[in-house]
């Protein structure tokens, strides 16, 4: 992993390229159109010069002034008239030549007022965590497509409700989740056998959060016990630096573990693990843990204080039934 000052400059280059590819795209398409529709590309000439026309108006004030300028303001009214009347009758969006940005609210330049957009503070944490396909992979997550079919009616006769029952309440759970983030502190704990949708959930939250605009940051239980490690390695004799990974654990406002139980940790990075939890707890910012262990394994597995918080400040959602992935295997061989 990079520094972190490289990062940053490797993201600002991003934004530049990410304009200049949005400029030359506009430019391309503009191209195109105005040869298939050449009076457009007369009209938005005639429209510039009429501008400049009024520009030196206001500036010159003649006696005339007043007529003159409500001449060219109805010329310019009438050539936008006819340039709309143009692309309506050809089926084309009266935006077409408008840029389209990926962020409106920076406009895509990483900046609101000379402040960090939260755009740029997810891509810094995208490029440092080498989650840059994150909403890639996302993209056709989201919670519309969540099957709850492939979950059966059956009652389970310990817990006496069914696995579809069951996943619809914990569907319900993650949707309000994403839906009152701002209003409510919530932890989740997302828990029970593999195939039953967990990270598919999570990622529908992480998708649904970063679409609102807030930071995520997604990591696996091994990646993050890798970084803890990596990290102590690299600050041996330096370990009054504070490392750098921890600032971003903290400050992302929503952080997601997933498959925790399947990392190999020591003393040391479970004790960092404890921080994590502890302090985000703490400072009311919210984490979703997903793991295939059950309770009894995580209270075994983990230390005590760390199954404290979990238990005492998490939501716990038990996902039961039959791995849904042979079903939809098989049901893709039907
Ligand atoms: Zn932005």
């Amino acid at each position: 992993m990079s520094g972190k000052t490289e990062i940053y400059k490797e993201v600002l280059r991003d934004y530049e390229r990410l304009r200049s590819q949005k400029s030359a795209e506009l430019r391309e398409k503009q191209t195109q159109l105005y040869k298939k529709f050449p009076r457009l590309a007369d009209i938005e000439r005639e429209m510039n010069i009429t501008g400049v026309r009024l520009a030196r108006l206001i500036l010159e004030q003649p006696v005339d002034y007043i007529q003159k300028a409500e001449r060219l303001r109805k010329h310019t009214a009438e050539l936008k008239t006819e340039k709309l009347e143009i692309l309506r009758s050809n089926r084309i969006p009266e935006n077409f030549l408008e840029l389209s940005y990926n962020c409106t609210k920076c406009h895509d330049t990483g900046f609101i007022d000379g402040k960090e957009c939260t755009c740029f503070k997810q891509k810094l944490v995208d490029k440092a965590y080498d989650q840059s396909n994150l909403k890639d992979i996302i993209k056709n997550e989201n919670f519309d497509f969540f099957d709850i079919r492939y979950y059966s009616t059956e009652k389970d006769p310990e817990r006496n409700i069914s696995p579809r029952e069951n996943i619809q309440d914990i569907l319900a759970v993650c949707i309000k989740f994403t839906q009152d983030f701002d209003k409510k502190f919530q932890n989740l704990l997302l828990y029970g056998k593999t195939g039953l949708g967990k990270t598919f959930l999570c990622n529908c939250m992480a998708k649904e959060l970063l679409d609102s605009g807030k930071t995520v940051m997604y990591v696996t239980a091994s990646q993050l016990f890798k970084l803890i490690e990596e990290d102590r390695f690299n600050r041996i004799g330096d370990e009054d630096i504070p490392s750098h990974y921890m600032d971003d654990i903290l400050s992302v406002d929503l952080f997601i573990i997933d498959d925790l139980g399947t990392e190999f940790s020591t003393i040391l990075s479970s004790a960092e693990l404890f921080n994590i939890i502890n302090t985000r707890l703490i400072n009311r910012k919210p984490v979703v843990i997903s793991t295939n262990l059950s309770m009894e394994d995580i209270i075994n597995q983990y230390s005590d204080r760390i199954v404290s918080r979990i238990v005492g400040s998490y939501t716990s959602l038990e996902f039961f039934g039959d791995d849904i992935r042979m079903i939809k295997k098989f049901d893709m061989m039907k």
